[in-house]
């Protein structure tokens, strides 16, 4: 078997596009939709990431505002700001750029969010929402995740999935909405015992541990699913050779640049045992962010009760 690719980037320009039309229609009711995004310190990804949102924003329609705080700044410094963006009526969303710099309390700075405009959905109170199955916002990734098998037609009702991590951003929040969508769900980690064998009972199974390449084609049954949701640089040549082959594109692309993303997932390998596979770059991350916007909106709405 040959595996189709879910390609997200194609997936997540269809959100991106419904997102559009949601903004013209709540401009039409006389309201603009604002997401601030909250970077501290100078870390070049954080800030690019944090580039790559504002723009998107703009594409769509929303106003976003940007907060920029040097490294220094301390704990209740960012939780004053957090707190200013809660009381302002002209944003609707608000996001903390992680990593934080060490010195600064993330659980305290997460829960300074005010949780309808927490549109990472990393407050506890979204969070325990999310357990109970009430309405809430939830964490961006695991979102487009469950987008990307709903949208590629993956029956997830009655399905086994197994989820490889269980972080608190990815791993946990994605095993409930699998198990909201009457999938049963396995929850595999570091200490997982024979996390082959658990996988490859599986219809469904997520990546996310951030090991590139470590789900093998012996962790996969005929004809599973397998969504990547690892982002994995890999700076050395022969492992990219040993990965993709010595003729590939992606050596090609290493030969540029010195360096590739990956996902968790050993592409060569399994797109010969699963039915469908979401390749990266180009699955997951661009829902990530096509979510975002899409959580904005839900937020915008749910504050205004629309
Ligand atoms: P994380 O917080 O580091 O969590 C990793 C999880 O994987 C943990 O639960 C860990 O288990 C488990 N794990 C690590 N090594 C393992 C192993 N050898 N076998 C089984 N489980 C193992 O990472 P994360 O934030 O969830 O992110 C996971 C990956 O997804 C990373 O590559 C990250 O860059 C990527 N990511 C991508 C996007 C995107 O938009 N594309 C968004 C978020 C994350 P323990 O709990 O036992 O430590």
């Amino acid at each position: 078997m040959t595996a189709t690719f879910i390609k997200g980037t194609e997936i997540a320009a269809t959100v991106r596009d419904e997102v559009a039309v949601e903004v013209s229609r709540l401009k039409e009711s006389g309201v603009e939709a604002g997401l601030a995004v909250v970077l501290v310190g100078d870390d070049p990804a954080s800030s690019s990431y944090v580039n790559m949102k504002a723009r998107m924003c703009e594409r769509l329609g929303i106003v976003s505002r940007m907060v920029t705080l040097p490294p220094e700044t301390t704990t209740a410094e960012v939780q004053s700001r957090v707190s200013e963006l809660n009381d302002d009526d002209r944003i609707d969303g608000i996001l903390v750029q992680l990593p934080l710099p060490k010195h600064v309390d993330k659980h305290a700075i997460l829960e300074a969010v005010q949780p309808f405009k927490d549109v990472d959905g990393f407050h506890s109170r979204n969070i325990g929402s999310l357990v109970l199955g009430h309405e809430s916002l939830v964490a961006c990734t695991p979102l487009g995740v469950m987008e990307m098998l709903r949208r590629s037609g993956v029956e997830i009702e009655g399905a086994r999935a197994t989820v490889l991590g269980r972080s608190d951003d990815v791993g946990k929040p994605l095993a409930m909405l699998l198990m909201h969508a009457n999938a049963t769900v396995t929850i595999c980690h570091s200490k997982t015992a024979n996390l082959a064998e658990v996988a490859r009972g599986s219809d469904i199974i997520v990546a996310a541990i951030g090991r590139a390449a470590l789900v093998t084609a012996d962790f996969v049954k005929d004809g599973a699913v397998v969504i990547d949701v690892g982002s994995n640089q890999v700076s050395d040549r022969n492992e990219v050779v040993r990965l993709f082959g010595d003729d590939s594109p992606r050596l090609e692309l290493f030969d540029k640049r010195g360096y590739i993303w990956m996902g968790d997932v050993h592409e060569r390998e399994v797109k010969e045992v699963a039915s469908m596979l979401s390749p990266v770059p180009g699955g997951v991350g661009p829902m990530t962010i096509a979510m975002l916007m899409s959580n904005t909106i839900k937020a915008a709405r749910l504050r205004r009760g629309l």
